[in-house]
């Protein structure tokens, strides 16, 4: 379970501080597809960057299964994040590295043996349906087949939580379609947990179970999708 409470998030900035985020609270439980849906620049990406603390909170508790992650220094933090896989709108591959490569990477950097990568990895690209492009670069993808490539990666160490930022926000509707569809899969097949953030109604309504609209940095409301979204 996911349990952010009373997450408060300021920003230094030039111009002063900027509260991001005043006073959020939210409950995820395990094996939820959960969206958190908002106007650019209510908060959504600094309140997904809290959950793995790529941004520390200015207040409030992280507890995932009960450890409160505010509480931990650096390298507890890099053991907890292996538990926490991230997609982004702009994939983040390594261009001068091959689909087969980006996706060993975090097992790489976690010093695993080359056997046992490639044992993981090419499960994972048949699971995303690349297994015929392990050779080839990120330039050589569809944007379809690039966020292939990034699910995989993050799937390489095992999580219990898929994290996606705007994940489907650089596809047309119908990769789009396809995109959702296997994270859907993957939310089914392995029990991982998904925490989506969009600005499109469409993609909340297509695979969320839950909902949490934010705006200015507070939850203006939460429950399950057909209740935030049925009028009254
Ligand atoms: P969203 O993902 O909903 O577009 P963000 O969380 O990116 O919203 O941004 C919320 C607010 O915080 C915005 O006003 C944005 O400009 C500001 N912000 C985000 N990241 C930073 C940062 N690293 N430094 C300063 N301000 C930031
Ligand atoms: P390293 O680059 O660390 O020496 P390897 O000896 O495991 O890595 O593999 C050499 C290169 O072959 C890798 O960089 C990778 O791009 C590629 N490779 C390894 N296994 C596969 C595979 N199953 N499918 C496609 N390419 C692979």
């Amino acid at each position: 379970m996911i349990k952010l409470s009373h997450i408060k998030k300021v920003y230094d900035t030039p111009a002063g501080p900027l509260p991001a985020l005043k006073d959020v609270s939210l409950t995820i439980a395990d094996g939820e597809i959960y969206g958190i849906i908002g106007l650019s620049g209510a908060g959504k990406s600094t309140l997904v960057r809290c959950i793995n603390m790529l941004e520390r909170p200015t207040a409030g508790t992280v507890e995932i299964d009960g450890q409160d992650l505010t509480k931990l220094d650096d390298s507890q933090l890099r053991k907890v994040r292996k538990n926490i896989g991230m997609i982004f709108q702009q994939f983040n591959l390594l261009s001068s590295a091959t689909v087969y490569d980006n996706v060993a990477f975090p097992l790489k950097l976690a010093g695993i043996d080359k056997k046992t990568i490639s044992q993981k990895v090419e499960p994972l690209l048949e699971m995303v349906g690349l297994e015929n492009k392990a050779g080839q670069y990120p330039s050589q993808l569809s944007g379809g087949q690039k966020q292939r490539v990034g699910i995989a990666r993050a799937l390489a160490s095992d999580p219990k939580i898929l994290l996606c930022d705007e994940a489907t926000s650089a596809l047309d509707p119908q990769t789009t379609q396809s995109i959702l569809k296997l994270i859907k899969d993957i939310n089914k097949k392995l029990n991982i947990t998904v925490v989506i953030i969009t600005h499109e109604m469409q993609v909340i309504k297509d695979i969320c179970d839950k909902v949490a609209v934010i705006d200015h940095g507070i939850i203006a409301e939460k429950g399950t999708v057909i209740k935030v979204f049925t009028e009254p």
